[in-house]
């Protein structure tokens, strides 16, 4: 060990925990309809995946839980579809109020429930999903000036599915613009992350919100398929695989129901060799290591341009040895736990293909914790395109680095997905970035950065990422009729 490497030892980080006191959970919790709690007739424990430690016991949503969520919703509709516009976003104002001010505590029991560094739910998680609120609270009484020359109505009542990676971010997501847009909504968390999304509903009685507006039913898929299938609901709203996403818009073919979904990706990171390499090398970590890779716009898979490639793997393998694994509470923790052993299992899966199939695997060295769910940062070299681990969306912090020489060859191989929901680059030259931003086929690109959300801006895919777009205007228009 040399002299540097000794000093470097003793600045070893201390632990910075972040107190869990604040979050006071019930043994168990039942399903949120018509603005009381539903006794569940069947639970099963949520845990937290860092520690595999048992947080409560959540419901397991039945049909007739579905049916009176529903009904909860369709006799709230007519009441607050016809509330006066300024009167709906007086609810989302304190809705978003409310989520700042009890920010330290949901961002905790995110960090618990999920698995993610406390330092993302705090500055990411919270921050975006209380700003959702107030960006669609200030659309609900402009709805005739954001869609000129048309009577916007809303559409009835909006089942909405979410996934477990951003558990209230998607929640914001989804809430917002349906009540900004006058409809009522019934709610599904993911099974292993219900806790933020059951809290949420003392926020919604802290707000007034009227009963049935806002419904939330736990549990897993059965309970998501019962949902898209039932008939009192007008809108179906979804993200998550796109294996049930394909699923579900068979089921709805020829209903009427309106759909929108966000899938899968596996989005390409083109990094030119004009680029600041040292702050591309900050963007690839973010890109793929942030919320353990479990982002579906992730930015999977690396392009570096050949003259470059190799000093950039150095600096990211390097890179890769200062991220912090561990206690997600740990305000010092980069990358957190895996968000189930179900994932973990497929993650091994996908990366036993990668090294089968001859790709060159490298982790740093790091201590995982023995209990609860973890996966090392994982960087394959000596990939090719034909490869799972480039082809398939693995939803975990393992990175595929590719090469290019030319512009048109990043572009031909960043499409060769089939997916498309987001893309970077990386390159000093403006016109480079236009250039590639109208060739790439995602509906997301970022230039010199990644993995950067904001209320006002669409977000959304195509191909196998789905239709439909989140966020801004274009997150409103799916909750609307816009009939003459
Ligand atoms: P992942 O677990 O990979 O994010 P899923 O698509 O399995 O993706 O889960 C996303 C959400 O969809 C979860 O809330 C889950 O319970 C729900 N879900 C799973 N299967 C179905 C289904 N057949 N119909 C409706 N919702 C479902």
């Amino acid at each position: 060990m040399t002299e540097l490497e000794q000093v470097g030892e003793r600045w070893d980080y201390a632990p910075a925990p972040e107190s869990r006191e604040i979050v006071q959970l019930r043994d168990r919790y039942g399903h949120y309809v018509g603005g009381t709690w539903r006794e569940a007739t069947d639970t099963y424990t949520t845990i937290s995946p860092s520690s595999e430690e048992p947080l409560a016991q959540v419901g397991q949503g039945t049909a007739a839980d579905v049916d009176a969520a529903v009904a909860a919703a369709r006799e709230a509709f007519p009441v607050w579809g016809a509330l006066r516009p300024a009167e709906r976003a007086k609810y989302l104002f304190r809705i978003a109020r409310i989520l700042q001010e009890r920010s330290r505590e949901l961002a905790v029991l995110e960090s618990l429930n999920g698995g993610k560094p406390i330092k993302e739910s705090r500055d990411v998680d919270l921050p975006l999903a209380a700003a959702h609120f107030f960006y669609y609270a200030g659309w609900a009484d402009k709805l005739e000036y954001a869609f000129p020359n048309s009577t916007p109505r809303p559409l009835g009542v909006a089942g909405q599915i979410i996934p477990w990676n951003f558990p209230l971010l998607m929640l914001a997501w989804k809430i917002a613009p349906a009540l900004a847009a006058g409809n009522t909504v019934v709610l599904k968390p993911a099974e292993t992350t219900p806790l933020t999304a059951l809290v949420f509903c003392d926020v919604l009685r802290q707000a007034e919100l009227p009963p049935g507006v806002v419904n939330i039913l736990t549990g897993d898929g059965r309970t998501g398929a019962a949902l898209v299938e039932h008939p009192g609901i007008d809108k179906v709203a979804f993200t998550g695989s796109t294996e049930v996403g394909k699923e579900i818009q068979r089921r709805l073919a020829g209903t009427g129901k309106r759909l929108t979904l966000e899938l899968g990706g596996k989005a390409a990171n083109v990094v030119f060799d004009d680029c600041a390499l040292d702050q591309a090398v900050e963007g690839i970590v973010n890109g793929i290591y942030f919320n353990q890779g479990h982002v579906c716009c992730a930015g999977s898979r690396l392009l570096l341009q050949e003259s470059i490639a190799e000093q950039a793997v150095d600096k990211l393998k390097r890179r890769l040895g200062t991220l912090r694994v561990g206690e997600p509470l740990d305000k010092n923790t980069d990358v957190g736990a895996i968000n189930s052993a179900q994932q973990l299992a497929k993650i091994r899966e996908l990366v036993a293909s990668g090294e089968e199939e001859g790709a060159e695997i490298f982790q740093p060295e790091c201590r995982l914790p023995e209990k609860g769910y973890w996966f090392a940062p994982t960087v394959f070299t000596n990939v090719a395109q034909s490869y799972r681990i480039a082809q398939e969306e693995i939803f975990g912090p393992v990175l595929s680095v590719l090469t290019f020489r030319t512009p048109e060859e990043a572009v031909e191989k960043a499409n060769n997905t089939a997916y498309g929901l987001s893309a970077g680059v990386w390159t000093e030259k403006g016109s480079r970035i236009l250039w590639m931003a109208e060739r790439l086929r995602a509906g997301v690109v970022w230039a010199n950065t990644f993995n950067r959300f904001d209320p006002t801006s669409p977000f959304g895919g195509y191909r196998e990422s789905g239709f439909g777009r989140e966020g801004g205007l274009h997150g409103l228009a799916p909750y609307l009729e816009l009939g003459e």
